[in-house]
């Protein structure tokens, strides 16, 4: 089955609020098996609405929208499904009697222009919001499948999970991965895997890459085949491979130190709380996560860590030899299985010796201390990014190098 995505409101086209609900609906549908061929963003703009209604129901079996659903003048998507199917908006008590009832709990009252919420689209399934008052519709007419959800992207997931997938679970399977890696360029690794690509045998093979790391999609309507291009990739890139999931680096070594009852900490110069604060973000981050210190200022570093001033001195702040003795005095604080220590610079003023982008990371476990020497490009923010990015990399290879690394959690 083939579907579009339609997503309404002129809030997506000026630039104001990310679509988030396309991605939403693309990953789901690809579960499902049903393959999206395109979405669009539209305005608030009913004539050209109905002209992409026209244009989508000529190459997809299922049209799905989301936005417009709401109380006001400039939500109609369900009036020009209607229209464009020749169907009537048909009031409906029990609507009414529920939106009534939502704001009734929350101890208010709906208003007028809240009726026009109880009109559904005639011969159409109502999708029951209990998030929300605007119901969805599920209306199929000349074998088209429409699907209109709310825009609202946590009444719209909630909504197609309870109430849509029943109804367009398809028989079809598509099988997929998503091979996540990071510290291998992408074009480094696409040549090592074109002769696959190549291979045409059933497997759409698609590389992609984000801020240092590479992703490698694949997809086939076989599972066996699938199977066989992955063992192939796994057999030649297994130590960049972080994850099989849709998890990002820091998700999977939360979810890995958790399996294996480790806690890590930080002591950051450059990157300022960021490689702690991304780690903290993660729900449950406390199993896993002992602490952090900031420390910007050689005094804080001499203070908290117990670096020499000597080294200060002689090495610098940003030098191999300050980065060891951070992660040594973080690690000899106690019950930390991982210390983690950063120094560098994150620019705008470097030096021709230390220029902006030099970090090095120090990782101090039971097993010792290993200190990474990086030369980042781009600016402060991207620095930050990539040098936290680059410490969990650290502790995944770590990891991995004691054979407790595991990409499948
Ligand atoms: P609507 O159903 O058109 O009244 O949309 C209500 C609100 O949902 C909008 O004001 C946006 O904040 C949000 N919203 C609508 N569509 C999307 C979308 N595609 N992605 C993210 N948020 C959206
Ligand atoms: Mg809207």
């Amino acid at each position: 089955m083939l579907a579009a995505i339609i997503n309404v409101g002129t809030e997506l086209t000026s630039g104001d609020t990310l679509n988030i609900n396309s991605q939403t609906l693309s990953r789901r549908l690809f579960d499902l098996g049903i393959e999206v061929k395109f979405h669009i963003s539209v305005e608030d703009n009913k004539d050209l609405l109905k002209e992409l209604i026209e244009d989508s129901k000529k190459k997809v079996d299922i049209i799905i929208f989301t936005g417009g659903l709401g109380p006001t003048d400039d939500d109609f998507t369900k009036e020009i499904v209607a229209e464009v199917n020749h169907k009537d908006l048909i009031y409906d008590q029990k609507i009414m009697d529920s939106i009534e009832r939502f704001f009734a709990n929350r101890g208010t009252k709906p208003s007028p222009n809240n009726k026009k919420q109880a009109y559904i689209i005639e011969d159409s399934i109502v999708l029951k919001n209990d998030l929300g008052t605007a119901p969805g519709y599920f209306l199929e007419n000349d074998g088209i499948k429409y699907i209109l959800l709310p825009g609202p992207p946590g009444e719209m997931l909630n909504l197609f999970k309870k109430e849509v997938v029943p109804l367009i679970d398809s028989e079809e399977k598509i099988y997929k991965k998503m091979i996540k890696t990071i510290g291998i360029g992408e074009s480094l690794l696409e040549e090592g895997i074109k002769d696959l690509i190549r291979e045409e045998n059933g497997v759409y093979i698609a590389t992609y890459s984000k801020l240092g790391e590479v992703r490698v999609k694949l997809i086939s309507k076989e599972e066996d085949k699938l199977n066989n291009i992955y063992e192939k990739i796994y057999q030649r890139y297994s130590e960049y491979i972080y994850t099989l999931s849709y998890d990002n680096i820091e998700e999977s070594i939360y979810k890995n130190l958790k399996q294996n009852k480790m806690k890590i900490a930080f002591c950051e110069s450059c990157t300022g709380g960021l490689i702690a604060s991304t780690l903290v973000a993660l729900e449950g981050a406390s199993e896993v996560f002992d602490r952090s210190i900031v420390t910007y200022s050689n005094r804080a570093k001499v203070e908290e860590l117990n670096v020499s001033e000597d080294s200060l001195k002689k090495y610098g702040a940003v030098s191999e030899e300050v980065a060891r003795e951070m992660a040594e005095g973080l690690y000899n604080r106690g019950s930390i299985d991982i210390a983690i220590s950063v120094t560098g610079i994150a620019g705008p003023d470097g030096t021709e010796e230390k220029p902006v982008g030099l970090v090095y990371i120090g990782l101090k476990t039971k097993d010792g201390v290993i200190i990474k020497k990086n030369n980042f490009v781009g600016r402060r923010k991207t620095i930050q990014e990539r040098t936290a990015k680059e410490a969990f990399n650290m502790v995944r290879k770590y990891l991995s190098e004691k054979n407790i690394y595991s990409i499948e959690l």
